[in-house]
């Protein structure tokens, strides 16, 4: 490995490197060897002792990746070996035919998400330093899984900051029509083209799972961003009356279908649903709000659009929701922590004279794994809010 360009710290940053934190900021290079971009490098402390291996791109914002800590080659070898400890950290994920395999940094694959759907995988490179490694994981993705399909959806904006192009499209085989997903026992069709991120929220499962445990029979659900139906499907198979809201049609028309391939009753309606909500709704009153809005901007200087989206939200469920009945607010930035979300939930109960009581927090399940050194990937987390008064 000698070989490679060496990247130096300053004074002191060592520190945050052993203790597990994969990114390095420019201000914290002291020198760098050239490097083509997103190229393999070694990271070395200021007084040269090595310290990790992993990819180096001057134009991006955190220009070094910690791929790891060992003096090793990255090469097919090493991405099957971070396959099989993913896999490994996996273990407690049942009654599914899908999970993310590889979730970045949080398993030590900085740059690159891997999701398997029934048999497909769909991949997302977002540096150009995975970029680089293609080659490497393609092969170690065909080995460890043997998959019918390598679909990539690096459509993310976040390419743009790296000098990347968008990139989508088959890697490998064709594409099922439709991808399905079985969780829990129910079949979604996951629209890996046109739908968002990968195609399905595979991160909601165990709160999904918690709804359903909770759910009486005969209760009302508003599925408040819908997508494909998760959430309300839930709900209905636990005896649910499930009204689900979406902006987006095509995802309208997959929930609806969703519906029909496991006879679940549920009604999807496009709606946008802060003016449904401020309209008062359609008059009837729900047991449970699932309030799971798409991250409004991902910027630290915006997070205040989302804060001020959930408390519009909130605020306005209140009109729709059963007496003592109950909220599952979400926010799935890492820019909107738990605290602060909790925060615009009080401000927003206390403007309608409610008491609002925290009864539980879920989080992204498992195969999302939170990595404690790198706060950035707790991204997801819901809070149960019942409300009275
Ligand atoms: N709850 C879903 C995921 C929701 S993703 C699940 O568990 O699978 C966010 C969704 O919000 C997207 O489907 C997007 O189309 C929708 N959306 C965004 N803005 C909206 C708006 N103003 N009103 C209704 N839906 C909206």
């Amino acid at each position: 490995m000698g070989a490679l360009p060496t990247v130096r710290l300053v004074q002191g940053r060592e520190k945050k490197i052993r203790a597990r934190y994969p990114w390095v900021q420019r201000e914290e290079v002291s020198s760098a060897e050239k490097c083509p971009t997103g190229g393999l490098a070694r990271l070395e402390s200021s007084a040269g002792e090595f310290l990790a291996i992993g990819t180096f791109n001057e134009e991006s914002r955190f220009p070094f990746r910690v791929l790891t800590l060992q003096d090793e080659a990255i090469d097919v070898q090493f991405f099957r070996r971070r396959i099989r400890e993913s896999l490994a950290r996996r273990q407690e994920v049942e009654g599914t035919d899908s999970m993310r395999v590889l979730f970045s940094e949080a398993d030590g694959t900085a740059g690159l998400i891997v999701d398997k759907f029934g048999d497909t995988l769909v991949v997302q490179v977002r540096t150009a330093g995975m970029e680089r490694l293609r080659h490497s994981w393609l092969e170690a993705l065909q080995m460890e899984f043997e998959p019918g399909c390598i679909y990539e959806k690096s459509d993310m904006e976040g390419r743009k900051e790296e000098g990347l192009d968008l990139r989508v499209g088959s890697l490998q085989g064709k594409l099922p029509k439709p991808v399905l997903v079985n969780e829990s026992g129910i079949a979604f069709e996951a629209p890996v083209e046109t739908g968002l991120k990968t195609g399905f929220y595979l991160d909601q499962r165990d709160t999904r799972r918690r709804l359903a445990e909770r759910i009486k029979p005969g209760q009302r659900v508003l599925d408040a961003f819908s997508y494909v139906g998760g959430f309300g499907l839930y709900g209905a198979r636990a005896g649910a009356e499930v009204l689900g809201l979406d902006l987006h049609e095509p995802s309208v028309a997959a929930a609806r279908r969703n519906a029909k391939r496991n006879e679940l009753a549920a009604e999807f309606q496009v709606a946008n649903v802060f003016e449904w909500l401020q309209a008062g709704g359609d008059g009837r009153r729900f047991d449970w709000i699932v309030l799971d809005p798409p991250a409004i901007s991902k910027t630290r200087d915006k997070r205040d659009s989302l804060k001020w989206a959930i408390w519009k939200l909130v605020y306005h469920s209140i009109d729709s929701l059963a007496p003592g009945g109950r909220m599952v607010v979400c926010s799935c930035t890492y820019q909107l922590g738990l605290n602060e979300m909790m925060d615009t939930v009080r401000l927003a109960a206390g403007d309608r004279s409610k008491s609002a009581f925290l009864e539980e927090i879920t989080v992204q399940s498992p195969d999302h794994p939170i990595l404690a050194a790198f706060p950035e990937s707790w991204y997801l987390k819901c809070a149960w809010v019942r409300f009275e008064g």
